[in-house]
């Protein structure tokens, strides 16, 4: 799990098992399987709230990693809607989002998951994967 500092292309989706979770399926983490879009090996992320990831604003700030509109393209995220503004103008599911580098254990191709998490009305507090992206 690492932050991404150089530009990236963003290539294609990785399946990914399991996208949503809510309540205790986030404690103590979210885990779920992804499979290599290039070698087919079934690799593992795990998420844990508070520590994973890195501000997506990291990746979308003046374009630098990736541009604004490459991003809603690829449905990676969505404009936050007005009243949500605080997290960000770019998230997933209007709640504070953020992303992480990861690397396929067997072929070494490079990923990038995006997810958030948060609160989404009292008593329900929900993660969900935007996607995990291959990049170069
Ligand atoms: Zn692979």
């Amino acid at each position: 799990m690492y932050s991404i500092s150089k530009k990236i292309n963003i290539l294609k989706q990785a399946q990914v098992a399991k996208n949503f979770f809510s309540n205790e399926e986030i404690i103590p983490s979210a885990v779920t399987p992804f499979t290599c879009c290039d070698c087919g090996h079934e690799n593992s992320i795990e998420i844990i709230p508070y520590k994973s990831g890195f501000p997506i604003f990291q990746l979308y700030n003046e374009d630098k990693i990736v541009s604004k509109s490459e991003l809603l393209q690829n449905k990676v995220v969505t404009e936050t809607s007005n009243s949500m503004l605080h997290f960000g103008a770019l998230t997933v599911n209007n709640l504070p989002t953020l992303y992480f580098g990861t690397d396929c254990q067997s072929c070494h191709s490079k990923y990038f998951c995006v997810f958030s998490y948060g609160e989404k009305q009292p008593g329900l507090t929900v993660l969900q994967i935007s996607g995990i992206w291959k990049y170069e």
